[in-house]
């Protein structure tokens, strides 16, 4: 009889996984429950869950340089190593439709910029990056789908799972409900919005975990001339800032050349993101501004932490992301629609209450943007004007990290984990990298 596994979450970790597992024609019996709607019938404002997770309608960026959000698995393979699951990877995305040329091409030109930067006293990093655009990635997302359906694999649709069941150091079950699923091995890939569920599951399990670092701050839009000629040169850009009364790093993430803001649901908080397309532009660009916070004592649940600021903030939104003008936080004021539609560009997010950040993020955090934005105008001119607009809250929740081997197996030896939900992950790349890894541990 053929092995049987069962994956949770069907974003980009769940998927690689799924193609891992199935690639060659004596597979395991494959079957992925996932909260969501399938493909098909997923709206394209339902950013975070459904098939495809939430990189199907993300800006499509995807990195293959090992630096930054890959480190998530430094520890347990080396750069050489990383780069060989980067290229595989890279591979797959090609096989299932990628047609995105790589950035930066020029790289003398992208070191040029790099060492302007420096003479300012911000580090850029570059990575190469292939920019697919929210446009183009449901397009591959199907192409796997369909892939993985042809090799028999079983989609279950709008099925929330609650409860990892184990006894004896074993998953018997998972469970929805009343519905319960049982199979030989086990992969949890939840995403991030599915991080607190895991970490709440996790301790349930007894299972030993730590709690990773989370982003916290802004999504800054502005006229996209105030970018244009780095993003010209290359498609991903992060500034790092060291600011000078916390001396925090501050770094841009994620930045949407002509792009739009986006809002993240997390079911019970609203955060923003951004994206962009290849064939549709704004007249605006956006990134997202935040800073890394880790706790330590008493608490070191960031994951939580940041979750209340971020409901603290859809609090005095009413339920929507706040939006400010950067002159009015300076000037300790609120933005109100009369000033936003005054402005010298309109918001690409609309469904936004004007507010004061100020009043929801903590008062280190807002002080780390206003001088970050301050530094960053040496090489982006423009950034620090009063019309720039912020959206709060950006925030990137980490899984908290349950202790794992190189095969991503953890205490319990039929559970394996995987993506962003688990602190394996950053981005789509490292997820479906670390999809990949736990696959070749759970074929016996
Ligand atoms: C607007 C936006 C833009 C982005 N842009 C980029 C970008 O340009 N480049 C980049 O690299 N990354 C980008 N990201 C981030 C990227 O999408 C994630 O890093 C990546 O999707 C993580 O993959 P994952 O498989 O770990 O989780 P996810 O893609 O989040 O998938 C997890 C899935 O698990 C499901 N799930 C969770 N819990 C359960 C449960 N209990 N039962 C059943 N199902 C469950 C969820 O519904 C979800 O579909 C963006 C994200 C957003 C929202």
């Amino acid at each position: 009889m053929s092995q049987k596994i069962i994956i949770v979450g069907a974003g980009p970790a769940g998927l690689f996984a799924a193609l891992e597992l199935t690639k060659d024609a004596d597979h395991p019996e494959v079957t992925i429950i996932e909260q969501g709607p399938s493909l098909e019938s997923r709206p394209r404002t339902e950013t975070m869950i459904g098939v495809g997770g939430s990189g199907t309608f993300s800006d499509g960026k995807l990195h293959f340089t090992p630096v930054l959000s890959h480190e998530k698995l430094f520890d347990l393979y080396s750069l050489e190593e990383y780069q060989t699951f980067l290229d595989y990877s890279e591979k797959l995305f090609l096989d299932y439709g990628v047609t995105a040329p790589n950035t930066p091409e020029n790289l003398a030109e992208a070191d040029e910029i790099v060492e302007q930067c420096h003479q300012q006293g911000i580090k850029l990093y570059i990575r190469r990056c292939r920019h697919v655009g929210s446009d183009m990635l449901p397009g591959v997302v199907k192409n796997m789908v369909d892939e993985l359906e042809k090799r028999g694999v079983k989609f279950i649709c709008q099925t929330k799972i609650d409860q990892i069941v184990a006894k004896y150091k074993k998953i018997i079950s998972i469970k929805s409900g009343n519905q319960n699923f049982t199979a030989d091995s086990f992969l949890i890939a939840p995403g991030r919005i599915g991080a607190i569920w895991f970490q709440n599951q996790a301790k349930i399990l007894g299972l030993n975990y730590k709690y990773q670092e989370v982003e916290i701050g802004v999504r800054v839009e502005f006229p996209a001339t105030v970018m244009e000629k780095h993003s010209k040169i290359m498609h991903e850009n992060i500034y790092s800032i060291q600011t000078p009364t916390f001396g925090d790093t501050v770094r841009t993430f994620c930045p949407c050349p002509n792009g739009f803001v986006a809002i993240e649901n997390y079911q019970d908080f609203l955060c923003v993101n951004g994206h962009s397309n290849t064939n549709t532009f704004s007249s605006n660009s956006n990134f997202n501004f935040t800073v890394p916070v880790t706790l330590t004592e008493p608490t070191g649940n960031t994951s939580v932490y940041a979750a209340n600021i971020a409901k603290l903030t859809n609090l005095l939104g009413d339920n929507k992301p706040l939006l400010q003008r950067l002159g009015d936080l300076k000037s300790g004021h609120r933005s109100t629609w009369e000033k936003i539609n005054n402005n010298l560009f309109k918001p690409t997010l609309t469904n936004v209450t004007p507010g004061d950040i100020s009043l929801a993020l903590p008062h280190r955090l807002v002080t780390d943007i206003i001088e970050g934005l301050d530094i960053l105008n040496r090489v982006l001119p423009g950034i620090n004007s009063d019309s720039t607009l912020l959206y709060a809250p950006e925030v990137k929740l980490r899984g908290n990290r349950v202790t794992i081997n190189r095969q991503l197996q953890t205490e319990i030896p039929n559970l394996f984990v995987a993506g962003d939900g688990v602190g394996a992950s950053g981005n789509i790349v490292g997820a479906a990298i670390s999809g990949i890894m736990a696959a070749r541990g759970m074929i016996i």
